[in-house]
Protein backbone atom coordinates (compact mmCIF):
# COMPACT_ATOMS: atom_id res chain seq x y z
CA UNK A 1 0.00 0.00 0.00
CA UNK A 2 3.11 2.35 0.72
CA UNK A 3 4.70 1.25 -2.06
CA UNK A 4 1.32 2.09 -4.53
CA UNK A 5 0.82 5.35 -2.98
CA UNK A 6 4.38 6.25 -3.25
CA UNK A 7 4.67 5.09 -7.34
CA UNK A 8 1.76 7.46 -7.47
CA UNK A 9 3.60 10.43 -6.13
CA UNK A 10 5.97 10.30 -8.21
CA UNK A 11 4.05 9.76 -11.54
CA UNK A 12 1.82 13.08 -10.48
CA UNK A 13 5.44 15.32 -10.03
CA UNK A 14 6.51 13.88 -12.83
CA UNK A 15 3.14 15.00 -14.69
CA UNK A 16 3.38 18.61 -13.36
CA UNK A 17 6.84 18.67 -14.26
CA UNK A 18 5.94 18.00 -17.58
CA UNK A 19 3.55 20.22 -17.69
CA UNK A 20 5.69 23.16 -16.12
CA UNK A 21 8.04 22.54 -19.18
CA UNK A 22 5.02 22.46 -21.91
CA UNK A 23 3.83 26.00 -20.75
CA UNK A 24 8.05 27.45 -20.33
CA UNK A 25 9.95 25.41 -23.05
CA UNK A 26 12.52 28.22 -23.09
CA UNK A 27 14.54 28.99 -25.90
CA UNK A 28 18.13 27.30 -26.84
CA UNK A 29 20.83 28.32 -29.11
CA UNK A 30 23.89 26.07 -30.14
CA UNK A 31 26.21 27.35 -32.54
CA UNK A 32 30.00 24.87 -33.42
CA UNK A 33 32.15 25.14 -36.16
CA UNK A 34 29.82 26.84 -38.62
CA UNK A 35 26.61 24.59 -37.15
CA UNK A 36 23.87 26.14 -35.86
CA UNK A 37 20.96 24.13 -33.74
CA UNK A 38 18.10 26.38 -32.44
CA UNK A 39 15.81 23.88 -29.46
CA UNK A 40 13.80 24.17 -26.65
CA UNK A 41 15.16 23.70 -23.36
CA UNK A 42 12.23 21.35 -22.67
CA UNK A 43 13.46 19.26 -25.66
CA UNK A 44 16.84 19.15 -24.59
CA UNK A 45 16.79 17.72 -20.95
CA UNK A 46 14.08 15.05 -22.81
CA UNK A 47 17.03 13.90 -24.90
CA UNK A 48 19.74 13.99 -22.24
CA UNK A 49 17.47 11.58 -20.03
CA UNK A 50 16.93 9.67 -23.29
CA UNK A 51 20.51 9.01 -23.98
CA UNK A 52 21.07 8.34 -20.46
CA UNK A 53 18.98 5.82 -20.15
CA UNK A 54 19.88 4.25 -23.47
CA UNK A 55 23.63 3.96 -22.39
CA UNK A 56 22.77 2.35 -18.46
CA UNK A 57 20.60 0.05 -20.17
CA UNK A 58 23.43 -2.95 -20.59
CA UNK A 59 24.23 -1.88 -16.74
CA UNK A 60 20.70 -2.55 -15.58
CA UNK A 61 20.41 -6.13 -17.64
CA UNK A 62 23.62 -7.06 -16.08
CA UNK A 63 22.32 -6.38 -12.54
CA UNK A 64 19.08 -7.92 -13.22
CA UNK A 65 20.80 -11.02 -14.55
CA UNK A 66 23.42 -11.66 -11.16
CA UNK A 67 20.50 -10.97 -8.94
CA UNK A 68 18.16 -13.31 -10.39
CA UNK A 69 21.40 -16.12 -10.56
CA UNK A 70 21.60 -15.09 -7.06
CA UNK A 71 18.45 -15.78 -5.89
CA UNK A 72 18.27 -19.29 -8.15
CA UNK A 73 21.82 -20.47 -6.10
CA UNK A 74 20.46 -19.34 -2.69
CA UNK A 75 16.76 -21.20 -3.26
CA UNK A 76 19.02 -24.36 -4.41
CA UNK A 77 21.49 -24.50 -1.61
CA UNK A 78 18.04 -23.84 1.01
CA UNK A 79 16.56 -26.72 -0.75
CA UNK A 80 19.85 -28.77 0.14
CA UNK A 81 20.28 -27.54 3.43
CA UNK A 82 16.34 -28.83 3.90
CA UNK A 83 16.88 -32.21 2.34
CA UNK A 84 20.12 -32.22 4.68
CA UNK A 85 18.06 -31.47 7.64
CA UNK A 86 15.27 -33.90 7.76
CA UNK A 87 17.97 -36.81 6.71
CA UNK A 88 19.54 -35.64 9.74
CA UNK A 89 15.83 -35.24 12.35
CA UNK A 90 15.07 -38.59 10.66
CA UNK A 91 18.64 -39.92 11.84
CA UNK A 92 17.83 -38.47 15.32
CA UNK A 93 21.18 -36.19 14.74
CA UNK A 94 20.32 -32.78 17.02
CA UNK A 95 23.91 -30.67 16.03
CA UNK A 96 23.56 -31.98 12.16
CA UNK A 97 19.57 -31.08 12.34
CA UNK A 98 20.11 -27.40 14.16
CA UNK A 99 22.77 -26.57 11.69
CA UNK A 100 20.83 -27.07 8.60
CA UNK A 101 17.79 -25.43 10.11
CA UNK A 102 19.43 -22.72 10.73
CA UNK A 103 21.05 -22.81 6.99
CA UNK A 104 17.67 -23.06 5.71
CA UNK A 105 16.02 -20.97 7.62
CA UNK A 106 18.44 -18.29 6.66
CA UNK A 107 18.32 -18.99 2.67
CA UNK A 108 14.62 -19.66 2.49
CA UNK A 109 13.75 -16.94 4.91
CA UNK A 110 10.10 -17.62 6.08
CA UNK A 111 9.51 -20.25 3.95
CA UNK A 112 7.23 -23.03 5.67
CA UNK A 113 9.17 -26.25 5.30
CA UNK A 114 11.72 -24.04 6.68
CA UNK A 115 10.13 -22.67 9.97
CA UNK A 116 8.92 -26.20 10.44
CA UNK A 117 12.32 -27.75 10.31
CA UNK A 118 13.62 -25.26 12.99
CA UNK A 119 11.17 -26.02 14.99
CA UNK A 120 11.64 -30.10 14.92
CA UNK A 121 15.32 -28.91 15.56
CA UNK A 122 14.84 -27.27 18.49
CA UNK A 123 12.54 -29.59 19.84
CA UNK A 124 15.09 -32.24 19.03
CA UNK A 125 17.93 -30.02 21.63
CA UNK A 126 15.13 -29.52 23.67
CA UNK A 127 14.79 -25.78 23.52
CA UNK A 128 11.35 -25.46 24.15
CA UNK A 129 10.52 -21.99 23.79
CA UNK A 130 12.30 -21.48 20.51
CA UNK A 131 10.05 -24.43 18.95
CA UNK A 132 7.04 -22.57 20.36
CA UNK A 133 8.53 -18.97 18.53
CA UNK A 134 9.10 -20.94 15.09
CA UNK A 135 5.47 -22.48 15.38
CA UNK A 136 3.92 -18.98 16.34
CA UNK A 137 5.39 -17.47 13.04
CA UNK A 138 3.41 -20.62 11.42
CA UNK A 139 -0.15 -18.88 12.81
CA UNK A 140 0.67 -16.07 10.16
CA UNK A 141 -0.02 -17.53 7.45
CA UNK A 142 -3.29 -19.06 6.53
CA UNK A 143 -1.26 -22.06 4.51
CA UNK A 144 1.01 -22.86 7.84
CA UNK A 145 -1.75 -21.71 10.65
CA UNK A 146 -2.83 -25.48 10.95
CA UNK A 147 0.55 -26.90 11.53
CA UNK A 148 1.83 -24.30 13.73
CA UNK A 149 -0.86 -24.91 15.76
CA UNK A 150 -0.71 -28.83 15.67
CA UNK A 151 2.93 -28.22 16.55
CA UNK A 152 1.99 -25.51 19.74
CA UNK A 153 -0.94 -28.19 20.34
CA UNK A 154 1.40 -31.04 21.22
CA UNK A 155 4.07 -29.25 22.94
CA UNK A 156 0.54 -27.76 25.02
CA UNK A 157 -0.29 -31.50 25.62
CA UNK A 158 3.33 -32.88 26.57
CA UNK A 159 3.49 -30.11 29.41
CA UNK A 160 -0.09 -30.84 30.33
CA UNK A 161 -1.37 -27.69 30.07
CA UNK A 162 -4.85 -28.63 29.27
CA UNK A 163 -6.98 -25.26 28.82
CA UNK A 164 -4.41 -23.75 26.89
CA UNK A 165 -4.68 -26.85 24.42
CA UNK A 166 -7.87 -26.78 24.69
CA UNK A 167 -7.96 -23.45 23.21
CA UNK A 168 -5.33 -24.38 20.18
CA UNK A 169 -7.81 -27.37 19.47
CA UNK A 170 -10.97 -25.70 19.24
CA UNK A 171 -9.05 -23.09 16.91
CA UNK A 172 -7.84 -26.14 14.90
CA UNK A 173 -11.22 -27.12 14.11
CA UNK A 174 -12.34 -24.24 12.74
CA UNK A 175 -9.48 -24.86 10.37
CA UNK A 176 -9.86 -28.82 9.43
CA UNK A 177 -13.63 -30.28 11.27
CA UNK A 178 -12.35 -34.00 10.54
CA UNK A 179 -8.96 -34.21 10.94
CA UNK A 180 -8.60 -37.52 13.08
CA UNK A 181 -5.48 -36.61 14.65
CA UNK A 182 -7.37 -33.35 15.78
CA UNK A 183 -10.41 -35.51 16.89
CA UNK A 184 -8.49 -37.76 18.72
CA UNK A 185 -6.39 -34.99 20.47
CA UNK A 186 -9.30 -32.90 21.54
CA UNK A 187 -11.06 -36.10 23.38
CA UNK A 188 -8.25 -36.84 25.34
CA UNK A 189 -7.80 -33.01 26.22
CA UNK A 190 -11.32 -33.22 27.25
CA UNK A 191 -10.85 -36.72 29.03
CA UNK A 192 -7.94 -35.38 30.46
CA UNK A 193 -10.02 -31.79 31.97
CA UNK A 194 -12.16 -34.44 33.01
CA UNK A 195 -15.15 -32.39 30.46
CA UNK A 196 -17.30 -35.50 29.93
CA UNK A 197 -20.51 -34.62 28.02
CA UNK A 198 -17.86 -32.03 25.79
CA UNK A 199 -15.70 -36.08 24.96
CA UNK A 200 -18.91 -37.70 24.64
CA UNK A 201 -19.99 -34.83 21.74
CA UNK A 202 -16.33 -35.25 20.43
CA UNK A 203 -17.06 -39.14 20.30
CA UNK A 204 -19.94 -38.83 18.37
CA UNK A 205 -17.71 -36.70 15.67
CA UNK A 206 -15.48 -39.32 15.80
CA UNK A 207 -18.13 -41.79 14.77
CA UNK A 208 -19.91 -39.81 12.38
CA UNK A 209 -16.58 -39.71 10.32
CA UNK A 210 -15.71 -43.89 10.35
CA UNK A 211 -12.78 -42.64 12.95
CA UNK A 212 -13.91 -45.05 14.95
CA UNK A 213 -16.13 -48.12 14.78
CA UNK A 214 -19.20 -49.38 16.50
CA UNK A 215 -17.56 -51.48 19.31
CA UNK A 216 -14.97 -49.04 20.18
CA UNK A 217 -17.53 -46.27 20.65
CA UNK A 218 -19.03 -48.39 22.66
CA UNK A 219 -16.14 -49.05 24.84
CA UNK A 220 -15.25 -45.58 25.13
CA UNK A 221 -18.68 -44.61 25.97
CA UNK A 222 -18.67 -47.61 28.71
CA UNK A 223 -15.52 -45.63 30.20
CA UNK A 224 -16.97 -42.49 30.14
CA UNK A 225 -19.87 -43.52 32.01
CA UNK A 226 -17.41 -44.98 34.56
CA UNK A 227 -16.36 -41.68 34.74
CA UNK A 228 -19.33 -39.86 35.41
CA UNK A 229 -19.88 -42.26 37.72
CA UNK A 230 -16.93 -41.50 40.11
CA UNK A 231 -17.83 -38.42 39.79
CA UNK A 232 -21.31 -38.41 40.33
CA UNK A 233 -20.78 -40.06 44.03
CA UNK A 234 -19.30 -36.53 45.31
CA UNK A 235 -21.82 -34.57 43.49
CA UNK A 236 -25.25 -36.38 42.89
CA UNK A 237 -25.31 -38.80 45.24
CA UNK A 238 -25.01 -42.97 45.29
CA UNK A 239 -28.52 -43.41 42.96
CA UNK A 240 -26.81 -41.40 39.67
CA UNK A 241 -23.49 -43.26 40.33
CA UNK A 242 -24.98 -46.85 40.54
CA UNK A 243 -26.78 -46.21 37.60
CA UNK A 244 -23.92 -44.16 35.11
CA UNK A 245 -21.88 -47.45 36.64
CA UNK A 246 -24.61 -50.22 35.41
CA UNK A 247 -24.13 -48.52 31.58
CA UNK A 248 -20.41 -48.40 32.23
CA UNK A 249 -20.69 -52.15 33.06
CA UNK A 250 -23.02 -53.31 30.24
CA UNK A 251 -21.08 -51.35 27.76
CA UNK A 252 -17.67 -52.74 28.96
CA UNK A 253 -17.86 -56.28 30.78
CA UNK A 254 -14.51 -56.48 31.68
CA UNK A 255 -13.94 -52.76 33.25
CA UNK A 256 -13.28 -54.44 36.73
CA UNK A 257 -13.19 -50.72 38.24
CA UNK A 258 -16.96 -50.53 37.31
CA UNK A 259 -17.82 -53.81 38.65
CA UNK A 260 -16.22 -53.27 42.03
CA UNK A 261 -18.08 -49.99 41.79
CA UNK A 262 -21.71 -51.24 41.34
CA UNK A 263 -20.71 -54.51 43.78
CA UNK A 264 -19.93 -51.62 46.92
CA UNK A 265 -23.30 -49.62 45.85
CA UNK A 266 -25.83 -52.33 46.28
CA UNK A 267 -23.39 -53.95 49.04
CA UNK A 268 -24.05 -50.34 51.11
CA UNK A 269 -27.50 -50.07 50.12
CA UNK A 270 -28.14 -53.36 51.81
CA UNK A 271 -28.34 -55.77 48.69
CA UNK A 272 -24.92 -57.80 49.12
CA UNK A 273 -26.46 -60.80 46.92
CA UNK A 274 -27.27 -58.48 43.87
CA UNK A 275 -23.07 -57.33 44.48
CA UNK A 276 -22.29 -61.01 44.44
CA UNK A 277 -23.95 -61.58 41.30
CA UNK A 278 -21.81 -58.46 39.76
CA UNK A 279 -18.69 -59.99 41.29
CA UNK A 280 -19.13 -63.76 40.24
CA UNK A 281 -20.02 -62.22 36.29
CA UNK A 282 -16.56 -59.96 36.94
CA UNK A 283 -14.62 -62.48 38.05
CA UNK A 284 -15.82 -64.74 35.11
CA UNK A 285 -15.01 -61.79 32.68
CA UNK A 286 -11.60 -60.80 34.32
CA UNK A 287 -10.26 -62.21 37.60
CA UNK A 288 -8.46 -59.91 39.73
CA UNK A 289 -7.10 -60.43 43.45
CA UNK A 290 -9.23 -56.83 43.80
CA UNK A 291 -12.67 -58.78 43.22
CA UNK A 292 -11.95 -61.55 45.56
CA UNK A 293 -11.38 -59.18 48.25
CA UNK A 294 -14.38 -57.03 47.42
CA UNK A 295 -16.00 -60.42 47.49
CA UNK A 296 -14.78 -61.42 51.00
CA UNK A 297 -15.78 -58.65 52.54
CA UNK A 298 -19.25 -58.61 51.44
CA UNK A 299 -20.45 -60.38 54.57
CA UNK A 300 -19.08 -58.56 57.49
CA UNK A 301 -18.16 -61.10 60.83
CA UNK A 302 -18.18 -64.15 58.65
CA UNK A 303 -16.73 -67.36 60.11
CA UNK A 304 -13.94 -68.65 58.21
CA UNK A 305 -15.84 -71.58 57.06
CA UNK A 306 -19.38 -69.94 55.94
CA UNK A 307 -16.78 -67.47 53.91
CA UNK A 308 -15.15 -70.40 52.11
CA UNK A 309 -18.74 -71.39 51.36
CA UNK A 310 -19.25 -68.20 49.55
CA UNK A 311 -15.92 -68.45 47.72
CA UNK A 312 -16.72 -71.28 46.37
CA UNK A 313 -19.38 -69.77 44.04
CA UNK A 314 -17.15 -67.03 43.13
CA UNK A 315 -14.02 -69.96 41.57
CA UNK A 316 -16.97 -71.80 40.31
CA UNK A 317 -17.78 -68.63 37.88
CA UNK A 318 -13.99 -68.86 36.51
CA UNK A 319 -12.54 -72.35 38.10
CA UNK A 320 -9.82 -73.05 35.89
CA UNK A 321 -8.33 -69.81 35.97
CA UNK A 322 -4.89 -69.31 37.97
CA UNK A 323 -6.35 -66.48 40.01
CA UNK A 324 -9.17 -69.12 41.06
CA UNK A 325 -6.42 -71.90 41.65
CA UNK A 326 -4.60 -69.25 43.99
CA UNK A 327 -7.83 -68.72 45.91
CA UNK A 328 -8.74 -71.97 45.94
CA UNK A 329 -5.32 -72.90 47.87
CA UNK A 330 -5.25 -70.06 50.22
CA UNK A 331 -8.86 -71.16 51.17
CA UNK A 332 -7.37 -74.66 51.91
CA UNK A 333 -3.93 -73.21 53.72
CA UNK A 334 -6.11 -71.19 55.77
CA UNK A 335 -8.53 -73.97 56.52
CA UNK A 336 -5.66 -76.88 57.25
CA UNK A 337 -6.39 -78.72 54.08
CA UNK A 338 -2.92 -78.97 53.29
CA UNK A 339 -3.01 -82.00 50.61
CA UNK A 340 -5.60 -80.36 48.64
CA UNK A 341 -3.83 -76.88 48.92
CA UNK A 342 -0.45 -78.56 47.65
CA UNK A 343 -3.11 -80.02 44.79
CA UNK A 344 -3.65 -76.75 43.40
CA UNK A 345 -0.34 -75.35 43.60
CA UNK A 346 2.35 -77.88 42.19
CA UNK A 347 1.09 -77.40 38.72
CA UNK A 348 1.76 -73.39 39.65
CA UNK A 349 4.74 -73.52 41.40
CA UNK A 350 6.34 -75.22 38.49
CA UNK A 351 9.45 -77.28 38.54
CA UNK A 352 13.19 -75.75 39.46
CA UNK A 353 13.85 -75.16 35.75
CA UNK A 354 10.39 -73.50 35.28
CA UNK A 355 11.23 -69.68 35.13
CA UNK A 356 7.36 -69.39 34.43
CA UNK A 357 6.61 -70.46 37.76
CA UNK A 358 4.02 -68.40 39.59
CA UNK A 359 5.20 -65.89 42.49
CA UNK A 360 2.12 -66.19 45.02
CA UNK A 361 2.13 -70.02 44.49
CA UNK A 362 5.83 -70.11 45.72
CA UNK A 363 5.10 -68.21 48.16
CA UNK A 364 2.20 -70.07 49.46
CA UNK A 365 4.16 -73.09 49.21
CA UNK A 366 6.84 -72.09 51.17
CA UNK A 367 4.30 -71.44 53.97
CA UNK A 368 3.08 -74.99 53.57
CA UNK A 369 5.66 -76.44 53.70
CA UNK A 370 6.44 -74.80 56.36
CA UNK A 371 3.10 -75.74 58.21
CA UNK A 372 3.83 -79.50 57.31
CA UNK A 373 7.26 -79.19 59.46
CA UNK A 374 9.42 -80.05 56.59
CA UNK A 375 12.56 -77.96 57.69
CA UNK A 376 14.00 -74.27 56.87
CA UNK A 377 15.75 -75.43 54.25
CA UNK A 378 12.93 -76.23 52.06
CA UNK A 379 10.79 -73.27 53.12
CA UNK A 380 14.01 -71.18 51.92
CA UNK A 381 13.87 -73.28 48.53
CA UNK A 382 10.42 -71.88 47.73
CA UNK A 383 11.00 -68.02 48.82
CA UNK A 384 14.37 -68.39 46.39
CA UNK A 385 11.89 -69.74 43.76
CA UNK A 386 9.53 -67.03 44.70
CA UNK A 387 11.88 -64.01 44.16
CA UNK A 388 12.81 -65.92 40.31
CA UNK A 389 9.46 -66.45 39.51
CA UNK A 390 7.32 -64.40 36.77
CA UNK A 391 6.34 -61.10 38.83
CA UNK A 392 2.61 -60.66 40.01
CA UNK A 393 0.01 -59.49 37.17
CA UNK A 394 -0.37 -54.96 37.26
CA UNK A 395 -2.23 -52.08 35.99
CA UNK A 396 0.54 -50.77 32.75
CA UNK A 397 0.13 -48.46 30.33
CA UNK A 398 0.29 -50.27 26.69
CA UNK A 399 1.66 -46.85 25.57
CA UNK A 400 4.28 -46.11 28.04
CA UNK A 401 5.07 -48.57 29.84
CA UNK A 402 4.38 -46.71 33.54
CA UNK A 403 2.72 -48.97 36.24
CA UNK A 404 0.22 -46.57 37.95
CA UNK A 405 -1.00 -48.09 41.73
CA UNK A 406 -4.61 -48.47 40.32
CA UNK A 407 -6.60 -48.07 37.05
CA UNK A 408 -7.25 -44.95 35.11
CA UNK A 409 -9.79 -43.36 32.46
CA UNK A 410 -6.35 -42.02 31.36
CA UNK A 411 -2.29 -42.93 31.94
CA UNK A 412 -1.55 -40.31 34.77
CA UNK A 413 2.06 -40.62 33.07
CA UNK A 414 1.16 -39.74 29.12
CA UNK A 415 -2.08 -38.96 28.93
CA UNK A 416 -3.06 -41.65 26.48
CA UNK A 417 -6.83 -42.80 26.95
CA UNK A 418 -8.14 -46.31 28.09
CA UNK A 419 -4.08 -47.47 27.45
CA UNK A 420 -4.25 -49.42 31.25
CA UNK A 421 -4.26 -53.22 30.92
CA UNK A 422 -4.17 -55.58 33.25
CA UNK A 423 -1.49 -58.46 33.09
CA UNK A 424 2.07 -59.62 34.05
CA UNK A 425 4.86 -57.18 33.03
CA UNK A 426 6.88 -59.37 30.70
CA UNK A 427 3.70 -59.41 28.40
CA UNK A 428 3.29 -55.76 28.10
CA UNK A 429 7.10 -55.19 27.57
CA UNK A 430 6.45 -57.25 24.65
CA UNK A 431 3.44 -54.76 23.35
CA UNK A 432 4.64 -51.28 25.11
CA UNK A 433 5.46 -49.19 21.77
CA UNK A 434 8.81 -46.89 21.65
CA UNK A 435 9.24 -43.10 21.72
CA UNK A 436 6.04 -41.41 19.21
CA UNK A 437 6.91 -39.90 16.00
CA UNK A 438 8.13 -36.36 15.47
CA UNK A 439 6.10 -33.82 14.09
CA UNK A 440 8.14 -33.94 11.49
CA UNK A 441 7.68 -37.95 11.32
CA UNK A 442 3.63 -36.92 11.87
CA UNK A 443 3.27 -34.71 9.13
CA UNK A 444 2.86 -36.31 6.24
CA UNK A 445 3.08 -34.42 3.14
CA UNK A 446 6.09 -33.24 3.20
ZN1 LIG B 1 1.01 -44.06 29.57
Amino acid sequence: MVRLLRLFAILIAIALAVAWLADNPGHLTLEWRGYRIESSFALLLLSANFFYALLHAPLWAYGWWRGARGQLARQSSGLEALTRGMTAIAAGNARDAQRFAARAGRLLNGKPLALLMQAQAAEMRGDEAAARGYFQSMLATPETEFLGLRGLLTQAVRQGDTDYAGRLADRAMRLQPKSPWLIHQKFEIECAAGAWPQARETLGRAAQTKQITRPERNRRLALLAYAVAREALEKDGDAEALAQARAALKGAPDLVPAALLVADLLARSGKPDRAARVLEKSWAVSPQPDVAVAYEALVPNETPSRMAVRLRKLIAANPQHVESRLLGAEMALAAGETARARELLTPLAGSAENIHANRRACLMMAQLVRAQGMGEQEVQRWLARASQAAPDPVWQCRACGKQPPDWRITCPSCGEFDSLAWGTRAAHFATASGSKPGLLAQAAPL
